[in-house]
């Protein structure tokens, strides 16, 4: 009886309906990657094991191998050949590429982290292997990948492509990044021919790439020639295998290919978001935070220029980085924007259709040099603000723009920054 008077109680069934809800919810499109996630927010699965900051552009990074909570209520993994060992220094690695891409791009990455020691957790294995049964550490697995799926989704959604970077460190003698497209190291050995015939083009993280890029180039040449992410961050002063500088591993030498998770969210399974393992070296690179921060740079540089060389996207980026010396200036209408991107010839500069009556536009290369500088007008607002960029060497360059507001008489108050990429 005491059951049923309680079903017939309204402010009971309230309570229950609403359970149901906040069940439906976390069970159903939580899981389901049904959730709106908004660019910039964070967002933890259970027990904050898992971690997900949602991105604005169609980049997925992912660090599985870095956590630091060991909850007791995991057993420690042991199995046969079981890896325990962290891949130190990655988490933060992956942080601050966060922060370097949304300074490049205006919008941050999409980031999934393990946060569970490897002990734990395995989050770059089939779930057998990386939660031994362990229901805790299985729902941990499930969420990682889940998150990493709907940033996949939202990357489809707005630009129709991607690209996944599954970040690691490894302990080989050599100090040089080998970066895991699931091609063997003896398959890298191969001639070009070889690798950019249909079965090898198979084998590839990049297949979607390799097939449809911008700009036509091969599999081969995308995997070392001089676009690829290899020689881009080679010419950066990080070696890395395979490049043009470094085209393949040795016989002999250690090198690791990818893993599971390259295997699950590139596009080797198909679709049309590509992928790779990034496996850090640890002198350099791993040994100090200043080393990481620089190296996250760099590698954010590489990520930029690779993806606005390769790519073209349904959508442009229109998010901004903005910097001011008086925050309560910047709204939603000072966004501008710089397309194409990349540009060969001219760059059109949109600006916003705003109170300001003048801009100062300015253009920097890497090392901050201006190479551009220019007053307009709000006359010259209401269209496209063209610059020639033929004469510009090939490279990525800052567009700032300075606001004028009236009432601020004349003082150049509010500076918005973009980056432009020039490629001949
Ligand atoms: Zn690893």
């Amino acid at each position: 009886m005491l059951v049923l008077a309680s079903f017939f109680n309204p402010s009971r069934n309230a309570v229950i309906c609403t359970l149901f809800v906040m069940i439906f919810l976390v069970s159903g499109s939580w899981l389901q990657g049904q959730v709106r996630y908004l660019s910039g927010q964070t967002y933890f699965g259970r027990n904050n094991y898992i971690e997900y900051i949602a991105g604005g552009i169609p980049i997925i990074i992912s660090a599985a191998h870095d956590g630091d909570m060991n909850p007791a209520s995991i057993p420690t993994r042991r199995c046969l050949n079981c890896v325990t060992v962290a891949d130190v220094g990655t988490q933060d690695i992956v942080r601050f590429l966060g922060l370097s891409l949304q300074k490049l791009f205006g919008c941050p990455p999409h980031i999934v982290i393990n946060r569970l020691h490897r002990r734990k957790l395995d989050a770059n294995r089939e779930i057998s292997e990386a939660a031994l049964g362990n229901p805790e550490a299985e729902q941990a697995w499930r969420e990682f990948h889940q998150f990493i799926d709907s940033a996949k989704q939202s990357s489809l959604r707005s630009f129709g492509t991607g690209l996944y970077l599954d970040i690691h460190g490894h302990g080989h003698d050599i100090q040089r990044l080998e970066l895991g497209y699931l091609l063997r190291d003896d398959e890298l050995r191969l001639p070009d021919d070889s690798l950019n015939s249909p079965r090898y083009i198979g084998f590839s993280s990049m297949r979607n790439l390799a097939t449809r890029n911008a700009r036509g180039i091969s599999h081969s040449e995308l995997l070392r020639g001089e676009r690829a992410f290899g020689s881009l961050l080679a010419v950066r002063g990080y070696p890395s295998v395979p490049s043009k500088q470094d085209p393949f591993p040795n016989p002999g030498e250690e090198y690791f290919d990818g893993g599971y998770n390259t295997v699950r969210h590139s596009s080797y399974r198909g679709g049309t978001i590509d992928g790779l393992q990034i496996e850090a070296n640890f002198m350099g690179i791993r040994d100090s935070r200043a080393a990481m921060q620089r190296f996250a740079d760099s590698l954010a540089v590489a990520v930029y220029q690779f993806v606005l060389q390769h790519y073209s996207f349904s959508n442009p980026f229109i998010c901004n980085t903005m910097t001011s010396t008086n925050d309560a200036d910047v709204d939603a209408q000072d966004v501008f924007t710089v397309y194409p991107q990349p540009a060969s010839e001219t760059v059109h500069i949109r600006l916003p259709k705003t109170r300001v009556e003048s801009y100062q536009i300015s253009i920097r290369d890497m090392v901050g040099t201006v190479v551009f500088n220019e007053k307009t007008s709000i006359d010259a607002a209401a269209s496209d603000f063209l610059i020639p960029t033929a004469k510009f060497p090939s490279g990525v360059y800052t567009v700032e723009i300075r606001h004028c507001y009236p009432r601020t008489a004349g003082a150049w108050n509010v500076v918005v920054r973009k980056a432009m990429i020039v490629v001949h």
